[in-house]
């Protein structure tokens, strides 16, 4: 491609709405352009972009089994009722109406209508297991809509879905062939990420993983051992304190003292010149059917509100309102306690490190000193409940270290069960013409945002650093002077020779000054840079620098493309996997 061909309108200011860097580096280097909040073109690099990503992904899945097919983006209400999601799915779901008033939405995802499509093509356990995907544009009318392509409301999503007639097969040949596919696919895209545990809410068990990409800037915490493979999703992580930390509890008396107005952790700590780790808060929370819980954690510790909904089974946890903590601990905020609480309690491990501990009296502007469990207060349940934290023990091996990162999500695997298929009635026939609910599950991939993540993850302060997969181009020629005949000449040879070869190539056949053309070739980040310039030229020679690197090389003319194409093999081999 020729860039004075190519439309590529790069910004030399940094847009004022962008923070991110993936967000400013797709407007400066002319690769995106907002239409409306969370709404973008892509311009023809960032296309390219996206068609690698894209081209991998279907080479993968496509490897693994899986067979491609497009449904629509406009859905109609009738399914979404049929799973019970039409109500549940909230104001993401974007509802239309069609001129004779009928009720659709713009697809956020695709189990409804896959589900319906299965429920009325397959009949027998003979035509499973099955594997479906597509790629296209889902629609999410996301409430903070932000950071480019990274949270858009539109944006590219690749959707698979399997079917298998019973569980085994759903977790072994369906869930963890997509695993094994998903790890072959950010490999072979060339970002350094993590498969992390995640949340799998009512449906239980470790069959959800999020496919972390590592940048600094990623909105998720995961939490990872230095020893093992263990890591988790900060919302999911577990914690160590049921195995190791354990004390017995002491023989101090139970003592009500005077605390006047010290509500908080630091204030009591200080109040009372004991570590916060001596001290149990007690939270008071409800769940969605008004039933109120007193929660005990270690005063260090921070409760993990997804754990405690998915302890206690319920669809969602609240912190309890001031008036309704009076109500139901006959004190204010900050003087709860588990000894003489009316409500149920719930422990996390945590409170068992504590001995002679501190706690809320449940009477305003009183705290109890010498606290034991057993003895002054026996919880309903012990639950690991607390915020895992960088620098704890690993709760699957000995001795290794769960150290912090941030991520961004790109894709999703989740082993669905019955869920859909039961509602849906995606019934197919077993051995023994028995009719049974098939085994589901969903996989997803953000096609634009692993874009974006990529570049979050591979730049500096010029612009773009490409991983050589999911570039726009393999080689950028940038002739200095095109207005020199031997230098332009030269470049329109090896252009021309690069072509012929298959590889992607750009050329900068600007009439620009030479300062402008090298700044743009960092922003846009190829990665194989050949500059041609009128001395070495004059001795047989052209510069050659990988994107990535300070280091420029002089190669002769003749060797150049040899140059290039054992380049572009040794790159692709880094991200083989292999
Ligand atoms: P998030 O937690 O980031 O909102 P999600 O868990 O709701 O994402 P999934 O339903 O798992 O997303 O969708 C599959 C994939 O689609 C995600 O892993 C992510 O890469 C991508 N994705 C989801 N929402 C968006 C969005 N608003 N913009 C761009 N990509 C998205
Ligand atoms: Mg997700």
């Amino acid at each position: 491609m020729r860039y004075s061909r190519m439309l590529i309108p790069t910004l030399k200011e940094v847009p004022a709405d962008a923070q991110v860097q993936s967000h400013i580096l797709m407007l400066r280097a002319g690769m995106i352009r907002k239409l409306a909040a969370g709404i973008y073109t892509y311009l023809p690099l960032a296309l390219r972009s996206i068609r690698k990503v894209e081209t991998i992904v279907r080479e993968e899945l496509n490897r693994s089994g899986a067979q491609e097919l497009l449904m629509p983006m406009v859905q109609p209400s009738e399914i979404w009722e049929s799973s019970g999601r039409w109500n549940q799915y909230g104001p993401e779901l974007l509802r239309i109406k069609d001129r004779k008033g009928g009720e659709f939405c713009l697809g956020p995802t695709h189990e409804e209508v896959i589900t319906h499509l299965f429920s009325n093509e397959i009949k027998s356990y003979r035509q499973l297991p099955i594997n479906l995907y597509q790629i296209m544009d889902k629609f999410r009318d996301e409430i903070r809509p932000r950071f480019g392509l990274m949270r858009g409301r539109e944006f590219i999503m690749k959707d698979a879905y399997s079917f298998h007639i019973n569980k085994e097969d759903a977790l072994e040949s369906g869930y963890k062939v997509m695993y094994d596919a998903y790890t072959r696919i950010f490999t072979r895209c060339g970002l350094k990420f993590r498969a992390v545990e995640a949340d799998t809410g009512a449906i239980g068990g470790n069959y959800s993983h999020e496919f972390q990409v590592l940048a600094s800037s990623g909105e998720d915490t995961i939490l990872a051992c230095d020893a093992c493979e263990y890591s988790a999703n900060v919302e999911k992580a577990e914690s160590k304190y049921e195995m190791t930390g354990e004390v017995e509890p002491g023989s101090a008396e139970v003592v009500e003292v005077h605390t006047p107005n010290q509500r908080t952790i630091d204030e009591i700590s200080a109040f009372l010149k004991v570590g916060p780790e001596k001290l149990i808060k007690t939270l008071i929370y409800h769940d969605d059917d008004g039933k109120f819980y007193a929660i005990c954690l270690r005063g260090d510790e921070e409760l993990n509100e997804l754990k405690l909904k998915n302890h206690l089974g319920v669809n969602a946890v609240y912190a309890a309102e001031e008036a309704d903590i009076l109500k139901q601990t006959g004190a204010p905020v900050g003087f709860a306690g588990p000894v003489g609480m009316k409500l149920p309690v719930i422990c996390d491990f945590s409170v068992k490190t504590v001995a002679d501990g501190v706690t809320g009296a449940n009477k305003k502007d009183y705290h109890f000193t010498g606290v034991n469990r057993g003895r002054d207060f026996e919880p309903i349940a012990w639950a690991d409940l607390r915020c895992a934290k960088d620098g704890e023990g690993c709760p699957r091996c000995d001795g290794g270290i769960l150290h912090e990162y941030k991520g961004i999500e790109v894709g999703q695997t989740f082993y669905l069960g019955k869920k859909y298929s039961s509602k849906m009635k995606a019934v197919v026939q077993d051995e023994n013409g028995k009719d049974v609910a098939v085994e589901m599950g969903c996989y997803g991939i953000g096609v634009s945002r692993t874009v974006a993540s990529a570049i979050e993850q591979n730049h500096d302060d010029k612009g773009i650093i490409w991983p050589l997969p999911i570039a726009p181009f393999a080689v950028e020629i940038l002739p200095v002077m095109m207005k020199d005949d031997a230098v332009r000449e030269a470049g329109e040879k090896l252009y021309g020779e690069l072509l012929e070869l298959g590889i992607e190539v750009l050329l900068d056949d600007r009439t620009e000054r030479p300062g402008i053309k090298f700044n743009d070739a960092d922003l846009l980040g190829i990665p194989i840079r050949i500059t041609i310039g009128k001395k070495s030229l004059k001795d047989g020679n052209v510069e050659f620098k990988l994107r990535r690197s300070q280091d420029v090389e002089l190669i002769p003319l003749t060797d150049i493309v040899t140059k290039v194409q054992d380049t572009i093999a040794a790159l692709m081999a880094e991200c083989s996997g292999e």
